[in-house]
């Protein structure tokens, strides 16, 4: 387990800017005084009593500790330090100032799939760390992966935010209804045991997408998508493979993120299959109007959750505004009341 520190976290770094937000705290800017190196905290509001729905447990957080621990990898955010008070845990980790991948990707005119399969690869190579670790991510989707710096030439992937990750170990059956409706895999949906293979059905574009989250959910179990042929004009038929060998219902039945790598897509074995996937690119368009939709919907989940707040707030103003109790009220995003009731979703980001 990891040595929690139990002294304040301020003593040794100066808390910045807000770098951006989860369902159970922020993230933020922090230098080391000590060595005046730029970092990132992650605070964590600590759950006060067993009954109370705010929060996150004790065990929740060291569990996230101990995996980003045992997780030393040049694609997967690193853990410095942790400290703990009574009513949070501050996770000290690598400051990745490049933003979103997807974010990145947008901004571009073009984009060949030679360079998509060269971010492709480094996410691929994190995740089959993990992989070999026995650890599952279970969130992998556009806002976890980040870009270490975006000025660099070729931009390194680190994959953050490992809330929901676990620990698989033999013998022991996992389920778990976590994880966001448009990237979620069927046996999450299905309450079946799960497997690191539920972090290779990672679809970006998410050809599920419904109206609403309960006709995403039902069209991932009923395996109905659809790749609107213009959308793959300038796609080739490797990369058409490669993605329909992701969406395969059957876990056992998905490729491996090592079986990923070695996909000809990403590794061809012919001169033929290279000049193919050179000649193609993704198309620009319908990658621009995804992540627009995305950025939306994240922005109006963001408009909900402070219209749910300022409605607690309410419920919360008999009490001072320095009570402790009104801060956690800060950190309740969490509605099981709007959304499909089997599925339980922890985080802001994760709610369509
Ligand atoms: P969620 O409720 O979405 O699961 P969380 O509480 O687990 O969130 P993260 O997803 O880890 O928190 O972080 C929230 C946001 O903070 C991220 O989407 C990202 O924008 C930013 N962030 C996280 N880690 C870092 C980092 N190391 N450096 C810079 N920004 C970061």
């Amino acid at each position: 387990m990891a040595q929690i520190k139990l002294q304040n976290v301020e003593d040794y770094y100066e808390i910045g800017e807000v770098l951006g937000s989860g369902h159970f705290g922020q993230v933020r800017a922090v230098l080391e005084r000590a060595s005046n190196v730029h970092w990132a905290g992650k605070f964590l509001k600590l759950r006060r009593s067993a009954s109370s729905r705010l929060g996150l447990e004790r065990k929740s957080v060291e569990r996230e500790v101990e995996i980003l621990q045992s997780l030393q990898h040049a694609n997967v955010m690193a853990l410095r330090d942790v400290f703990e008070s009574r009513a949070e845990v501050v996770l000290i980790v690598e400051l990745i100032s490049g933003g979103e991948l997807f974010d990145f990707i947008a901004e571009k005119e073009s984009l060949s799939e030679e360079e998509a399969i060269e971010f492709l690869k480094q996410i691929l190579m994190g995740v089959g760390f993990m992989h070999t670790k026995n650890i599952a991510h279970f969130d992998l989707k556009p806002e976890n992966i980040m870009l270490a710096d975006k000025t660099m030439p070729h931009p390194h992937i680190k994959i953050i935010d490992f809330g929901l990750a676990h620990c698989l170990k033999q013998g022991e059956e996992y389920r778990s209804l976590s994880g966001t409706p448009q990237y979620i895999a069927p046996e999450v949906i299905n309450y079946e045991p799960l497997s690191e293979a539920a972090d290779i059905w990672l679809s970006g574009l998410s050809p599920f997408q419904g109206d609403n989250d309960e006709e995403t959910l039902k069209n991932i179990v009923g395996m109905i998508y659809e790749f609107e042929e213009n959308y793959f004009t300038q796609t080739s038929t490797m990369a058409k493979d490669f993605i329909e060998k992701l969406l395969v219902k059957d876990p056992i039945e998905r490729m491996t993120a090592d079986e990923c790598l070695v996909h000809p897509w990403i590794k061809p074995l012919t001169r033929k299959q290279a000049d193919n996937r050179s000649r193609s690119s993704i198309n620009m368009k319908s990658f621009k109007k995804f992540n627009a939709k995305r950025k939306w919907k994240m922005s109006y989940n963001m408009v909900w959750a402070c219209n749910r707040l300022f409605r607690l707030q309410l419920q919360c103003k008999s009490r001072s505004p320095e009570d402790p109790e009104l801060r956690q009220c800060e950190s309740d995003q969490e509605d099981t009341e709007t959304k499909p009731a089997s599925l339980i979703r922890r985080r802001l980001s994760s709610s369509s």
